[in-house]
């Protein structure tokens, strides 16, 4: 579905990724893990648009799309979830959502995925009329995940969506994540809480230094003996 051949980025003179390559098949959930800097949040920019690459190039559905503009690749079925969710703050939480179905192809649809973010995540429906800023943070999750529905997307990438969340909601949070997958859409997910992501994906990808350094089913990943110790601590 998603194919990244040598992929490289750069801010400037600073080469970020070097030559990384990478799949998603259909129905995949995929990990993307790493420390730090490692270039994780600059590999999603690359996909989405936001960042071009300098070279290397990226397929979606068989269609080049390394140097399309950020709404183009939405409209393509990619959508990406920020670090953070970032909802708008002082929309509440159906405009929130709302937005989510800005584009062409999705408006259209706009009802209909209201009812299934509202299915997936009843907590949504429950809150809809208060502002976002004043939910929890693993419910600004909840919304920016909703918010990423509404777009109707094939792929969704996820930017840590552990970040900052007690243990109890996060594991919740990686329950929805699959539960998406089984509503028919691929998933990338970056994550720095290696364990849970690999537990929740089939394959996945260590970056390290901007490139990737090993790749493997989520089974074997666990067991490799660089990632029990260098990020599992055992
Ligand atoms: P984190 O978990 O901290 O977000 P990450 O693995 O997602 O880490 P990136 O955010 O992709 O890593 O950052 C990789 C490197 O690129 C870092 O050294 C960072 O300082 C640098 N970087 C990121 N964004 C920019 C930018 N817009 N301009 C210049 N340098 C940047």
């Amino acid at each position: 579905m998603l194919k990244l051949t040598n992929i490289s980025t750069s801010y400037g003179k600073v080469r970020v990724l070097r030559e990384v390559s990478l799949e998603v098949a259909e129905n995949e959930i995929v990990a993307l893990v790493g420390a730090n800097g490692a270039g994780k949040s600059t590999m999603l920019n690359t996909i989405s648009g936001i960042v071009n690459p300098t070279s290397g190039s990226i397929e979606f559905l068989g269609k080049r799309i390394d140097g399309m503009p950020p709404y183009d690749v939405l409209e393509l079925g990619i959508s990406q979830v920020p670090e953070g969710g970032k909802p708008f703050p002082d929309m509440t939480v159906r405009e929130n959502l709302e937005m989510g179905a800005y584009s062409k192809k999705a408006r259209k649809f706009m009802g209909e995925s209201l009812e299934r973010v509202f299915k997936t995540f009843p907590i949504l429906k429950e809150r809809g009329k208060q502002l976002a800023r004043t939910l929890s943070g693993g419910q600004r999750q909840m919304l920016a995940m909703g918010r990423c529905l509404m777009s109707r997307p094939r792929l969704a990438m996820f930017d840590e969506p552990s970040y900052g969340l007690a243990p109890v909601v996060v594991g919740e949070l990686f329950t929805f994540v699959q539960e998406l997958r089984n509503q028919g859409i691929a998933i990338l997910l970056v994550e720095q809480n290696i364990r849970h992501a690999l537990e929740t994906a089939d394959r996945g990808y260590v970056l390290e230094n901007g490139q990737i350094v090993l790749e493997g089913s989520s089974r074997d990943l666990l067991s490799n003996d660089h990632v029990r110790k260098a990020y599992l601590g055992i």
